[in-house]
């Protein structure tokens, strides 16, 4: 083999189609019994069913948006998740629809000056998320639509968060519920499964296979390895543990053909234990009799369950840097996707670093 590439997500697959095509022979493993990673779709009562949650494929990269639809044809989904507030309902992202539901205003310039009022100077760059979100949003918005949803999902205040996580939630003073801001949007039909199938033609694909195990037995299977496991896990925890956020799913098939009217509401009270209810059928315009419905619960993350969101903060990012060096040192290993580079990364960013890191290959 010319690769071993660890993990059958977007990462691994786009990597691995990217040098296939210029005639490398790849062996894909993976420890789950299915590819796709954390993008996986299985088709439960006629429903494709996003298993690790919803992945709304979004991008301004019309590069990334042409390289994806070789693999699949996508619909016209626009994301317009509602959120609900101890009984209330709101849409996001925050813009006019919200507002109006928030203080009876009608137009923007009333809209501006009652988040003019509630503003909250904090210093410049804000230090932490919650002085990030007051200063953009006000007391309001943040108490009833960030506060409680951010510290359930992140398990941590948010005053003791990195203000980043909540930049792509601006203000949008027009009355549009599309959640995100890039020209390109829409969910592979079929679900995620078939387009990372399509990647990995003419790879060998091995299924419930630990790569810890594997190498070991297995020393010299390929000149070069594609990682895109935990990078502190690769390294045998040598400097300590980076932290992540983990995720638990319920998902259960209702009797009903509608539960909730759209695919994504978002619980922003502290009250509910779970942060959001994904209706699944809704990312296809499904016509199903009866609906599946997820509901998403944060979790702590310890060893042995799957680490979901990198916690980008001071004290990890420094520790990340310790394993990057290590990692800089290792020519035989390209470390790639979200645990490979311990960032936060949409799908389009996953894709376009695995283009890159192909590109980069000498071949
Ligand atoms: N967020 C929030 N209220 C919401 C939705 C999002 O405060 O109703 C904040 C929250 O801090 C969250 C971040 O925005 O961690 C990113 O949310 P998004 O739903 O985009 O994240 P995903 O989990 O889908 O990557």
């Amino acid at each position: 083999m010319d690769y071993l590439i660890v993990g059958a997500g977007l990462f691994g697959a786009v990597f691995a189609h990217s040098v296939r095509e210029r005639g490398k022979f790849c062996l894909v493993i993976d420890k789950r019994p299915h590819i796709a990673g954390n993008v996986y779709t299985q088709t439960i009562d006629g429903v494709n069913t996003h298993k690790y949650g919803a992945h709304i494929f979004h991008t301004g990269d019309k590069a990334v948006w042409d390289y994806v639809n070789r693999f699949a044809e996508f619909n016209n989904f626009v994301n317009s998740p509602l959120a609900i507030y101890r009984g209330e309902l709101f849409n996001l992202p925050f813009n006019m629809n919200t507002f109006n539901r928030l203080w009876g205003v009608k137009t923007p310039a009333e809209a501006k000056a009652i988040i003019e009022k509630q503003r909250v100077d904090t210093p410049e760059p804000p230090r932490n998320l919650e002085e990030q979100a007051l200063a953009l949003v006000g007391s309001d918005i943040y108490e009833k639509l960030i506060k409680g949803y951010t510290e359930k999902q992140w398990g941590k205040p948010c005053a003791e968060l990195p203000a980043f996580i909540i930049k792509r939630l601006p203000l949008r003073w027009t009355f549009d519920n599309n959640y995100f801001n890039d020209p390109y949007q829409g969910i592979p039909i079929g679900g995620y499964t078939p387009l990372v199938e399509r990647m990995l033609d003419g790879c060998e694909v091995r299924l419930n296979v630990d790569y810890f195990d594997f190498i070991k037995k297995n020393k010299k299977i390929a000149d070069r390895i594609v990682f895109s496991g935990a990078i502190d896990e690769f390294f045998g925890y040598e400097f300590g543990e980076l932290e992540y956020r983990s995720l638990r799913f319920e998902t259960e098939t209702l009797d009903i053909d509608n539960y909730q009217g759209v695919a994504v509401v978002n619980y922003t009270d502290k009250e509910t234990p779970w942060t959001r209810v994904i209706e699944h059928k809704r990312f296809e315009f499904g016509e199903q009799a009866s609906t599946v419905i997820t509901r998403e619960y944060p979790a702590e993350w310890r060893r042995g369950l799957e680490p979901y969101y990198p916690v980008n903060d001071e004290r990890n990012n420094v520790l990340y840097q310790k394993y990057k060096a290590l990692a800089d040192e290792r020519d035989d290993v390209v470390f790639g996707g979200r645990l490979g580079r311990y960032a936060y990364h949409d799908m389009d960013k996953i894709i376009a670093s695995a283009l890159k890191a192909a590109a980069e290959e000498e071949l």
